[in-house]
């Protein structure tokens, strides 16, 4: 408690504690501390979800200072990614027409929305990054539009394909963009989501707001009405322990 007549704490106001984003129950287990955060698997629908965690304001300005300027640390998370991105060319070239309309949520660089543009498929992204942003303008010769997902007024049944790379776990509000994503798809579009297995690490917090496992993501993306939600873990990019799941907008 700050002292009498001090005033409000402004650290205290960066953090808020909540119940479960997607079920509102206020039970729960602690499963890992991180102070100022901790992670809590919720006692009723199993969803893992940080909290306390930054009210959506701070976490906004987060996700906007999330990416480095640094060029060792860029390229080092191109290469990082670079098998991902390989998996993701194959994957979609193997479901979908060419030039299909693809949407990128959190494009990050841009590395991602490059390599689809290369293999002709139509491809937009989003990134609430401006570092991010500029980098791929810049450098990639893309323009991601420099937006949180929740806010991005995008085309309704526009897209074959949004795809979802370990970005799901970091936007503010959940369920906001599980519907938006389905609004985005066009009849039978796919919704494909790459996240990683295991609990993230303290240093992922706060940025990270929840995690995932194959029975959350798959209640989560059906109670947006997707169909057909099929998981696999691990099947295709071993450097790190991911989940790939894809769902169908009937
Ligand atoms: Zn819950």
């Amino acid at each position: 408690m700050p002292p009498a007549g001090a005033g409000p704490d402004p650290a205290a106001a960066e953090v808020e504690d909540a119940g479960c984003e997607r079920c509102g129950s206020a039970e729960r287990l602690l499963l890992r501390r991180c102070p100022p955060w901790a992670w809590q698997r919720c006692s009723r629908c199993g969803h893992v979800y940080l909290a306390p965690r930054p009210p959506a304001r701070a976490h906004a300005r987060l996700l906007r200072a999330a990416l480095s300027e640094r060029v060792p640390e860029i390229e080092a998370a191109e290469r990082r990614e670079a098998p991902a991105r390989r998996r993701w060319i194959e994957e979609l070239r193997a479901g979908c027409p060419a030039g299909a309309r693809v949407l990128e949520i959190g494009s990050r660089f841009g590395f991602l929305l490059a390599d689809l543009r290369a293999a002709e498929f139509d491809a937009a992204g989003i990134e609430p990054s401006p570092i991010g942003c500029r980098f791929a303008e810049r450098w990639l010769g893309v323009r991601p539009e420099c937006v949180q997902a929740e806010e991005w007024e995008g085309p309704a049944g526009a897209f074959d394909v949004v795809l979802a790379d370990e970005a799901l776990e970091r936007v503010c509000d959940l369920e906001r963009v599980l519907t938006l994503a389905r609004a985005w798809l066009r009849p039978s579009g796919r919704i494909l989501v790459r996240w990683r297995v295991p609990l993230p690490a303290a240093a992922d917090a706060p940025l990270r707001r929840r995690a995932f496992t194959t029975r959350t993501l798959d209640e989560a993306l059906r109670a947006h009405g997707f169909a057909d939600v099929d998981t696999q873990e691990d099947a295709w990019w071993k450097a790190a322990r991911s989940g790939w799941t894809c769902a169908r907008r009937p």
